[in-house]
């Protein structure tokens, strides 16, 4: 029986959050764990196997799985280690019957000295195992897709939603992509095009935004049979990187002119649109005043922290904005900040202290902020989110209060995307009048009851004015962090000369 094997390697970053990640943030799943792990998960290596666990001609072989949630770029250590282990499992499991590869990725990982990870990974890959067994891989829409990565690989599905739930069913179109290889001898050539756009804002989300409308097509272009695979990535603006932007892929069976033609479409049809692609944001102080205006609960949107696009957590920013408004309503929000935590687990609850605030890992971006509290309750900081019902491990956590002010304070960043980090520490969100919420579209979802919400422009290493980040590495000019910029498409073809008849 012929053997496909199987790997997960994925975590996103921000260049800017100035915390490295490391090995040790990393889920590894080795063998059968991986299977195990996303048996009845909502993931593209759960989708992969639905559709070829199924067939009895071939093996799916789980190999390694590495996953860690979004956070400041990985320590080159961590990512020797890790890369060494993904590549010393998929070595061990090459056997004569080895027919292909299939690597879950993300696309917008980035390591202290290398920037391109995941191109790094296939070049090693395709290097041990040599040129003629098939690798197929699936990214995220916020991959970056380089030319290493193009290079050493055959075939591409990318995710169609954002925010993103079609997990499962990319994993599917990247099996389909496989068999397309594997049973109908289908030579896939790759068309790319640079877009130099960095985008961010409602219009990208999928459903309703014009994004969303040009991705239609590109599934369409899958429906219809042009194309064995095709797509708009939108690159993560925080992973700072030579080939960030946003990019056109279109994959066909050895044609092309089509596949050509059709990735010069999508990115037209990008480009037209781009510039209605950013996120429209309030000032701090107008958000403050017009919330008292406001009947019931609103959201704070704090996109430029949030941890589930790879920020620090520990702005302080709102905090500090309402003690300095002097504002008199109930706020509730997060913030990351171990010593505070810690000195808040010493002085014990009804402990009334001073504490410093913010900005233990950003302090440039968040100067700390010393603060009279009282410590309301201390928690281990062990949750279950209450939408993927994921544990969370904030570590040691505080509810402080200052005035009508609480702040949950825990040790480290986790995801902020639902009520849970309210709801697991006795905090109603429904009874508050200002809820910060450290994630881009996770008010509008699961904060219903709100009665507005204010996308604020404040400092953050996710901030969507994406001119205020500081990029250094991305091709310029680039927009929207330089004027005028002119898009001169060039199509890249991988592979670059035809393949001969198989
Ligand atoms: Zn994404």
């Amino acid at each position: 029986m012929r053997r496909i094997l199987v790997a997960d390697c994925e975590q996103e970053i921000s260049s800017f959050n100035p915390l490295p990640s490391q090995y040790e943030d990393f889920t590894i799943l080795r063998g059968g764990a991986l299977f195990e792990a996303h048996a009845d998960a909502d993931s593209c290596v759960r989708g992969f196997r639905d559709v070829l666990g199924e067939r009895t001609d071939f093996e799916l072989v789980p190999v390694y799985g590495a996953s860690a949630c979004s956070a400041g770029p990985l320590s080159q250590q961590g990512f020797e280690r890790l890369s060494r282990e993904l590549l010393d499992a998929i070595e061990a499991a090459m056997t004569p019957d080895v027919a292909a590869i299939y690597l879950s990725m993300h696309g917008a990982m980035g390591a202290i000295s290398e920037l391109d990870p995941e191109g790094s990974i296939l070049e090693q890959v395709r290097a041990r195992i040599g040129p003629d067994i098939p690798i197929v891989i699936s990214l995220d829409l916020h991959g970056l897709l380089t030319d290493r990565m193009l290079s050493n690989c055959d075939a591409i599905a990318v995710y169609h939603t954002y925010p993103h739930n079609d997990f499962t069913s990319t994993g599917q179109r990247a099996a389909r992509l496989m068999e397309a290889i594997l049973d109908r001898g289908a030579r896939p050539v790759m068309a790319r095009i640079f877009i130099p756009a960095l985008v961010r804002g409602p219009e990208l989300i999928t459903a309703t935004g014009l994004y969303g409308r040009i991705i239609d097509r590109a599934k369409e272009m899958e429906t219809r049979g042009e194309a064995l695979s095709a797509a708009v990535l939108i690159g993560n603006p925080f992973t700072d990187a030579p080939e960030l932007g946003s990019q056109s892929l279109v994959v066909t069976d050895n044609d092309p002119a089509k596949a050509r033609r059709l990735a010069m479409e999508l990115a037209n049809a990008f480009w037209t649109h781009h510039a209605k692609m950013l996120a429209e944001l309030v000032p701090l102080a107008g958000a403050i005043a017009d919330a008292a205006l406001q009947p019931g609960p609103v959201t704070f949107t704090d996109a430029a922290d949030a941890p589930s696009s790879g920020a620090s957590g520990d702005s302080n920013t709102i905090l500090a904005g309402l003690v300095a408004a002097g504002y008199r309503g109930c706020a509730i929000m997060p913030i990351v900040d171990a010593p505070a935590a810690r000195r808040a687990h010493e002085a014990g609850v009804g402990a009334c202290i001073r504490v410093s605030l913010g900005g233990t890992i950003d302090p440039a971006r968040f100067p700390p902020l010393a603060l009279d509290v009282e410590v309301e309750r201390l928690d281990d900081g062990e949750y279950t989110h209450e939408v993927t019902r994921i544990p969370a491990h904030a570590g040691p956590t505080a509810v402080l209060r200052h005035g009508n002010i609480r702040i949950v304070v825990i040790s480290r960043a986790v995801f902020m995307m639902d009520r849970a980090i309210f709801l697991a520490h006795g905090l109603d969100p429904e009874a508050a009048d200002i809820i910060v919420v450290k994630s881009p579209g996770a008010a509008v979802r699961y904060f219903t009851f709100a009665s507005r919400n204010y996308v604020l422009d404040i400092p953050g290493a996710t901030s969507a004015n994406l001119p205020s980040l500081g990029h250094r590495v991305c091709p310029r000019p680039m927009f929207p962090l330089d004027e005028n910029v002119a898009f001169h498409p060039k199509v890249e073809l991988y592979p670059a000369r035809l393949r001969p008849a198989a």
